[in-house]
């Protein structure tokens, strides 16, 4: 790979991608208006909403190298075991394709608020096509034109992208200076912003560390303040997409539901489960929630496959999440190996570790990939994050590091 479709895949793009700086993607307009038949048509050709001109797509890279560490799937295989189970509950209902899915998705709901326990039940729980949907359609319904999603990067960086796809102002009151998130900064810049969305993402991408059930607590009793002084009623949503690797004693905001209808949370099965391919994400919150995401979901948006792969996936989580503590051991190496190398590698309660003391990120980057490593470069200044992936991927990763750091 040259140096500039290294680059631009780093950045997320594609090498090949139109940006506005090309030439060729200059619009050439005929005397009548037409557009002159070029070699093919371009982006820029195209009516496209003012908003999206020039912009380029979300995507880390998808780079065929051996050792794969950049978006933080869980990187050990489907256990043959599960793959069958799957493999048979697809074929069960296949010749139940011609009709729509349950719309509902019942069953799918039960097993999800069953999974989740502190006694949940199904109408408490909604889902979606990964977490991503799950919270386009909490913007869909909460936020939209004139209205305030807050966020505190550097956090998801699919948070804007949903603000923008949704028509949703995004605000980023920002971190401290070491990434953390105190109670008090999150009480004030609600306050301060009058946002009628929150997203708190914990254990946060990509600083990986969880927060403090006090910090939840406090953003939605700052919420509820701001609703009082006549602002909006602000819908707070944690989002624990990595919650199953977060470090024993770390409690889940799961435990807050109780009495406060205004507050989501969201989880995946991109992640722990090892179920990134199969797309599927879910919340659980107050069930008028739920009545609040039917007047936005597509109609069926849950496909009968996705509904069947989840539910047979569910029924085994115990063989599925057995990795779970072969990964936080692997995570809890890659911290103590970086801080051997004079790095700063963050606290991490998920699956992968955020890497700071570089001199140059974006260089070490580059050495990584070309021994076949790939990671994450988030635009960051002196940091890279990795994803905890399988001992032999921690080797190589970590023997790759030493020799790209030795002097
Ligand atoms: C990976 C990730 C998700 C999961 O997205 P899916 O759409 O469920 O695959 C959600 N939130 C954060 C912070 C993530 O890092």
């Amino acid at each position: 790979m040259d140096a500039q479709a290294t680059k631009a895949a780093q950045a997320g793009q594609s090498p090949t991608a139109n940006t506005p700086n090309d030439p060729a993607c200059a619009v050439t307009v005929h005397n009548d208006g037409g557009v002159a038949p070029l070699d093919r048509v371009r982006l820029s050709d195209l009516p496209l909403r003012q908003a999206l001109r020039g912009r380029t797509p979300y995507g880390a890279p998808q780079l065929d190298v051996s050792v794969r560490l950049n978006t933080n799937e869980n990187t050990h295989p489907v256990p043959p075991g599960v793959a069958e189970a799957i493999a048979q509950a697809v074929g069960d209902i296949a010749t139940g394709l011609n009709r729509y899915p349950d719309r509902e998705f019942t069953a799918l709901r039960e097993a999800l608020a069953d999974y989740l326990g502190h006694g949940l039940t199904a109408e408490a729980v909604w889902a979606a096509n990964g977490s991503n949907e799950v919270l386009q359609q909490l913007l869909q319904a909460f936020g939209g034109p004139g209205r305030r999603l807050l966020a505190f990067q550097p956090s998801y960086s699919m948070y804007p992208l949903l603000a923008e796809g949704t028509h949703t102002q995004f605000v980023d009151a920002g971190r401290a200076d070491d990434f953390t998130l105190s109670a008090e900064h999150v009480a004030e810049s609600i306050t301060r912003h009058a946002p009628h969305v929150v997203v708190l993402a914990s254990p946060n991408n990509p600083t990986g560390t969880a927060l403090e059930l006090d910090v939840v607590d406090a953003a939605y009793r700052a919420g509820e303040r701001l609703a009082v002084a006549g602002g909006p009623a602000p819908m707070i949503v944690v989002d624990e997409a990595y919650a199953e690797f977060a470090r024993p004693g770390t409690p889940s905001a799961l435990t807050l539901l109780p009495g406060r209808p205004r507050l989501v949370v969201t989880r995946t099965m991109s992640k722990a489960f090892a179920l990134a391919g199969a797309r599927l994400g879910y919340l659980a919150a107050d069930p008028a929630v739920a009545d609040a995401l039917r007047l936005v979901r597509l109609p069926y948006h849950l496909s009968a496959m996705t509904q069947a792969t989840a539910l047979a996936a569910l029924r085994q989580a115990d063989a599925l999440l057995q990795t779970v503590d072969q990964i936080m051991a692997q995570r809890d190496r890659i911290v103590v190996e970086a801080a051997r190398l004079g790095l700063a590698p963050a606290a991490s309660d998920s699956n992968f570790v955020f890497i700071g003391g570089f001199e140059d990120a974006s260089a070490v980057f580059d050495a990584l990939l070309s021994r076949g490593v790939l990671v994450r470069d988030v635009g960051i200044p002196g940091h890279l994050r990795v994803t905890a992936g399988t001992e032999q991927e921690v080797d190589a990763f970590l023997e790759a590091l030493t020799q790209v750091l030795a002097p």
